[in-house]
């Protein structure tokens, strides 16, 4: 008899996004005359740009010809854009990060996702309240959480509240986790970590030898100078991290799919016997199993980036979506809300008025002026009461919502 895996069971419905296609679909159907404009989803929508495309026009080309033609790559990375992500992305930081501690992927989802795999399922897991929902979804996957209670909490996971009171910047947790993740710029709430908070961190894990997961899948949105890109800014970082990065909110990879995750040579974790092993060749060995690595061609224009030319581009697109939030936070406090992020990110997050629920707010903001945002409740408890605006949108499209909004 074939059994199924009960833990997709504990699973909650995927609510957040059927529901918000659910109610703005009723309405687009009762009100056919209004235009609605959608700032909800948290997907690119500027084109890849042209030294993109021609880096990916030349890698299909290269693939029809046959002494350029390409089979299997390495599953890990073609070594052209390992060396390329190591020495922009790391070494121009000063950070010794080498081509050999980089897995190119097909996205950070999966990763964020499949890198539980390598750990044992005894692990404590601890994430933030409210988040991107993949990290605590594939932990209820992989086994290491009871049934999610009323108060949509999952026995077994530490949840660590981002509120108002702690900048929403997770205090260090009051029961100790094994893994941690962390995201910044952060999705939902678009705060940043400083260098001194984000030692407490990595000096945290190094004392309780914990991991930190970090998904720095925003890095890109960063303009502050003082703000740390990559956790392996920290000293002592490369003993306890391993960090997600991705092509998708940098270059409008969303669809195109290509990112890297990063794991130290130094990174240990542990066997039941309590001895140390490295996790990179565990990480290996999952990813050349278990994954045939990413299309020459998307690889190609992944690396394009890095080209002069590329970066320019990238950052002024970039630049675009951080002058929407700009437009919107600037926008939305004139109007007497209370506004988070929005300056080294692409999310605004907004407290709602008047004690509204995040979905009262969504179905005032829908019905009045036909605008889409995402309930910050849909992102974990600890987000009722606020609303996420995404500045991935076409920029008339920011100004006109935010004129409906001073209207309303
Ligand atoms: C968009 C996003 C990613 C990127 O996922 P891909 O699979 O690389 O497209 C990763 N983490 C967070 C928090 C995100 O919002």
């Amino acid at each position: 008899m074939a059994t199924i895996n009960e833990n997709y069971l504990k699973l909650k419905a995927g609510y957040l996004f059927p529901e918000i296609g659910r109610r703005v679909r009723e309405f687009a159907q009762a009100n056919p005359e209004k235009e609605i404009i959608r700032m909800g989803i948290g997907d690119v929508t500027q084109p890849l740009t042209p030294t993109v495309i021609k880096a990916f026009h030349e890698g299909v080309e290269e693939m029809g010809n046959i002494s350029t033609f390409k089979g299997y790559g390495p599953e890990q990375g073609y070594d052209f854009l390992r060396e390329a992500i190591a020495k922009n992305d790391y070494q121009s930081r000063g950070v010794h990060i080498s081509a050999d501690e980089i897995f190119v992927s097909d996205g950070s989802k999966c990763d964020t996702g499949n890198i539980q795999e390598v750990f044992g399922s005894n692990n404590k897991i601890a994430i933030c309240d409210p988040v991107y929902p993949v990290y605590a979804d594939t932990t209820v996957m992989s086994g290491k959480t009871g049934n999610c209670g009323s108060n949509g909490y999952f026995e077994g996971i530490i949840y660590m509240p981002c509120n108002e009171q702690n900048g929403f910047l997770p205090e260090l947790p009051q029961e100790r986790p094994d893994l941690i993740f962390l995201c910044f710029p952060n999705n939902p709430t678009g705060t940043v970590a400083t260098k001194e908070y984000l030692k407490t961190w990595v000096d945290y894990a190094i004392q309780n030898h914990c991991i930190i997961f970090y998904d720095a899948a925003y890095e890109a949105f960063i303009t502050d100078p003082a703000i740390p890109h990559s956790i392996f800014e920290i000293k002592g970082a490369k003993n306890v991290a391993i960090e997600f990065r991705s092509f998708s909110k940098t270059a409008g990879f969303t669809g195109t799919r290509c990112a890297f995750t990063v794991i130290p040579e130094e990174l240990m974790a542990f066997d039941a016997a309590g001895k140390p092993h490295r996790v990179k060749p565990l990480w290996m060995r999952r990813h050349t199993t278990k994954f045939n690595g990413v299309s020459y061609p998307v690889q190609k224009a992944a690396a394009a980036i890095y080209s002069e030319e590329g970066a320019k581009e990238v950052k002024e697109v970039i630049n675009y979506y951080l002058e929407n939030a700009r437009i919107m936070l600037e926008s939305l406090t004139e109007m007497g809300f209370k506004v988070f992020g929005g300056i080294n990110a692409p999310y605004v997050w907004v407290k709602t008025k008047n004690g509204l629920t995040s979905w009262q707010f969504f179905d005032l903001l829908l019905n009045e002026s036909n605008v889409v945002g995402t309930p910050g409740s849909g992102f974990g408890p600890a987000g009722e009461g606020y609303f996420r605006f995404s500045a991935f949108a076409e920029r008339e499209n920011v100004v006109k919502a935010m004129e409906r909004l001073r209207r309303m």
